[in-house]
C-alpha cells in the first residue's frame, strides 16, 4: 500500500465558530501537525512589546516578524507555541495580547513578512493551518479548505459560557453586541477581511457539535488523501 498523501488543510472562520477546537482534533486524529497563524500574529506583538517596538510602527513589526522563528508542538491536548527554544504558549494568550495581535495584524507589511514564514512551515504538507484568511490568501492551493460559520447568537454563546466559567461577570446582550460589532470590523477592514475562499466547503455548526464538525472534514480529507 503507498503512503497516504500528507496535505495542507485550510479552516478559516470568525470567532466562536469553533474552528480553534476543530483544527486542534482534525490535526490529532490525521497524525499532522497544526499551523495557529493567530498565534504568530500574538507572537509578533509580544516580541515587539519587549523590543520597545510600537503597535503601531508597521516598518519596526515587519522587521519583527520577518526574523521570527516559530515552532509548534503537541503535547497532550495542547498545542505548544515556541520562539526559538523559548515556550511563549501562555504568554501569547493574555487580554493585552488579544489586543496587541488585533493591531499588528492590520499592517499589509506584516502580513507580507508572515506570508514566507507560514508557507514554510507547512512546505512539507502533513499540516492543518487555521486563520482567518489561511485558504483565500496564505495557502490558495491547499488541497482541502473549510470555512466554518454558525449564527452570531451561537457563537455570542459560547463566548458568554467561556467568560462565564472564568468568573466574568456578563450579560449575554453585551456580548452578542460586541460580537456583532467585531464581525463588521473584522468583514470591513481593507487587509486581509475575514472572507470565504470560492473553493471552501462552509460547515455551519450552529446545530453541530465538535465530533461531528471533525467527522465531516476528516471523512473530506481522507477522500482527497487517497486521491478521490
Ligand atoms: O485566532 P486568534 O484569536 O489567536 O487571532 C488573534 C488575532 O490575529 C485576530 O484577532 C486577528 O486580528 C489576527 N489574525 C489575522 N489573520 C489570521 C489569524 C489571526 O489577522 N490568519
Amino acid at each position: 500500500m503507498s503512503t497516504p498523501k500528507r496535505l495542507v488543510v485550510a479552516i478559516d472562520g470568525p470567532a466562536g465558530s469553533g474552528k480553534s477546537t476543530a483544527a486542534r482534533r482534525l490535526a490529532q486524529r490525521l497524525g499532522y501537525t497544526m499551523l495557529d497563524t493567530g498565534a504568530i500574529y500574538r507572537a509578533v506583538a509580544l516580541i515587539a512589546r519587549e523590543r520597545g517596538v510600537s503597535w503601531d510602527d508597521e516598518a519596526g513589526l515587519a522587521g519583527v516578524a520577518g526574523g521570527l522563528e516559530v515552532r509548534f508542538a503537541f503535547e497532550g491536548d495542547v498545542n505548544r507555541v515556541f520562539l526559538g527554544a523559548r515556550e511563549v504558549s501562555a504568554e501569547i494568550r493574555t487580554p493585552d495580547m488579544n489586543e496587541g495581535a488585533s493591531r499588528v495584524s492590520r499592517h499589509p507589511a506584516v502580513r507580507a513578512a508572515l506570508l514566507d514564514l507560514q508557507r514554510r512551515l507547512a512546505a512539507a504538507g502533513g499540516v492543518v493551518a487555521e486563520g482567518r484568511d489561511v485558504g483565500s490568501v496564505v495557502f490558495p492551493r491547499a488541497e482541502a479548505k473549510f470555512f466554518l460559520s454558525a449564527s452570531p447568537e451561537v457563537r455570542a454563546r459560547r463566548r458568554f459560557d467561556e467568560l462565564r466559567a472564568a468568573g466574568h461577570e456578563v450579560a449575554f446582550a453585551e456580548v452578542l453586541q460586541d460580537q456583532v460589532e467585531r464581525d463588521r470590523r473584522d468583514s470591513t477592514r481593507a487587509t486581509a477581511p475575514l472572507c470565504q475562499a470560492e473553493d471552501a466547503l462552509e460547515i455551519d455548526s450552529s446545530a453541530l457539535g465538535p465530533d461531528e464538525v471533525v467527522a465531516r472534514m476528516e471523512a473530506i480529507v481522507r477522500r482527497h488523501c487517497r486521491g478521490e
